[in-house]
């Protein structure tokens, strides 16, 4: 089914993003997190997809795994810098062949020691590229990434929203949000949203803050601000990992019950591949 039907339909709702694992080592903790969040009956599941064609082996692989679960709406992630047109749409057939029918469509950023790439030989410069081809292919729902802090690479919101409204007019269904912990910031962004006439269905992508410096290191290169309080009582757990992991834990859950109290009922989970945290937050949840 369309994954933007199902977030027309249904009122409530989690969704859960994993990522491939990284050797054969990886497989056995992906398989158990899947079974164990299944059980939550997620709206779908997505696997991400490494820039630069890194992980697209061990992508298709993991998307595999999970389709073979059975009962999953599933999503790969599809990112297209530095890929040929070709390619995707080899991609695209070997998808539709496995009854997919949803795809998250996003640029990806080159991998270090690819500065030289050469741009005249690229197929795509942005996502919007690629859901225009996902759109002309015609068999697939289109799900993008958007910036309630704006993307990292932006100088100002009104442009960030700019190309955010052209890449959704360009034919996206749905959108997900990088991470927040601040949800005035996702309030604000919806607000933008609104007053553009943007009116696809946009969940917002919840990362539960466990180990504060990892997620100090993901937040920079994504711009997301951690909000001075948590992040300094964290910090001051350092030496308590589990006492960092339950307060981390805690915040997330205010976060989402914040979330839901706004009206905000469908959110997006950013795994890790760590049934537990994800569980410990799900289950304390209205
Ligand atoms: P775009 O929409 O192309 O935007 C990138 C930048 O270009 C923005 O600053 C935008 O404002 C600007 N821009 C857009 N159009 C133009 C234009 N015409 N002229 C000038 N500037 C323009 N990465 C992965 O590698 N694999 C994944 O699986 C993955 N999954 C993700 C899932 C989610 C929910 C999110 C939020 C991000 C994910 N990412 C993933 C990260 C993503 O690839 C990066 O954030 C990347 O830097 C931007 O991707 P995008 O699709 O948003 O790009």
């Amino acid at each position: 089914m369309k994954i933007c039907d199902i977030l027309n339909k249904q009122e409530k709702g989690v969704s859960f993003e994993f990522f491939p694992p990284k050797g054969e080592k990886g497989k056995p903790a992906l398989a158990q997190t899947i079974k164990v969040l299944k059980e939550y009956h997620p709206l779908y599941v997505s696997m991400t997809y490494g820039a630069g064609g890194t992980t697209q082996a061990r992508t298709l692989e993991a998307v595999k795994m999970l389709i073979e679960e059975g009962n999953l709406e599933v999503m790969p992630h599809l990112t297209c810098i530095g890929a040929k047109a070709d390619t995707v749409r080899l991609l695209l057939e070997g998808y539709e062949k496995q009854g997919l029918e949803n795809i998250m469509a996003l640029r990806g950023d080159l991998s270090q020691g690819t500065d030289n790439f050469d741009s005249s030989q690229r197929d795509f410069s942005y996502a919007i590229d690629l859901v225009s081809i996902i759109k002309n292919y015609g068999r697939f729902s289109i799900g993008v990434a958007v910036y309630p802090e704006g993307h990292i690479e932006t100088h100002s919101l009104e442009l960030d929203m700019e190309y955010t409204k052209r890449k959704i007019d360009a034919g996206a269904d749905f959108a997900v949000t990088q991470m927040f912990f601040d949800n005035s910031f996702y309030y604000s962004f919806m607000e933008r949203i609104k007053k553009n006439k943007i009116d696809i269905p946009i969940l917002p992508g919840i990362l539960p803050l466990t180990d504060v410096e990892k997620i100090k290191q993901f937040a920079a290169v994504c711009r997301a601000t951690i909000p001075a309080r948590i992040r300094e009582k964290m910090e001051g757990l350092r030496d308590n990992p589990d006492e960092m992991e339950k307060v981390g834990i805690d915040f997330t859950i205010q976060q989402c019950i914040d979330l839901i109290a706004h009206g905000f009922k469908k959110l997006h989970f950013f795994t890790l591949n760590k049934p537990k945290i994800i569980t410990a937050i799900l289950d304390a949840l209205p």
